[in-house]
């Protein structure tokens, strides 16, 4: 992909502070971080969204997280760890090249995501959205 920044990181086109990499994947810090210490993983093949990624590159980026999720506790002593993944604008993706980030947390590190839970109108609302899901699955 041409104008891919994290196809341009993978080519040595653009800097990045490479924490890990091995043949398929390349795991490096997040420029903007949520938390100091929050990093990012990525396939080295351009894939996008997660609904066109071959499973076994979502295992590899998965367990290449869960990696750096323990460097993060191993290193910086986090309490916790974030991993999210976001598919379309809609979610909020901004760079379209799947990634997994990996946010090291701390107790009363400040940082609240804005989750604000809703509730069903009854349960045959939540009942119907199930059903929907069972006959694609
Ligand atoms: P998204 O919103 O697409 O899930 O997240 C994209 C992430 O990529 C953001 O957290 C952003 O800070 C990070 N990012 C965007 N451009 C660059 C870059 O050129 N270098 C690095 N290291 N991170 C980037
Ligand atoms: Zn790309």
């Amino acid at each position: 992909m041409n104008n891919c920044i994290f196809c341009k990181i993978i080519q040595k086109e653009i800097p990045a502070t490479v924490i890990y990499e091995d043949d398929d994947v390349l795991a490096f810090m997040d420029i903007g971080p949520i938390i100091k210490g929050h990093a990012l993983v990525i396939p080295k093949k351009h894939y996008d969204p997660i609904t066109e990624t071959p499973d076994e590159i979502i295992a590899k980026l998965h367990i290449t997280a869960k990696k750096i999720a323990t460097a993060q506790m191993n290193a910086f002593g986090a309490d916790g760890v974030n991993i999210l993944q976001n598919n379309g604008r809609a979610s909020g993706q901004e760079v379209e090249h799947i990634h997994v980030h990996i946010i090291p947390r701390f107790e009363n590190d400040g940082h609240h995501w804005n989750w604000k839970p809703k509730t069903y109108e009854n349960f045959d609302e939540m009942n119907e959205l199930a059903g929907k899901l069972q006959e694609q699955l």
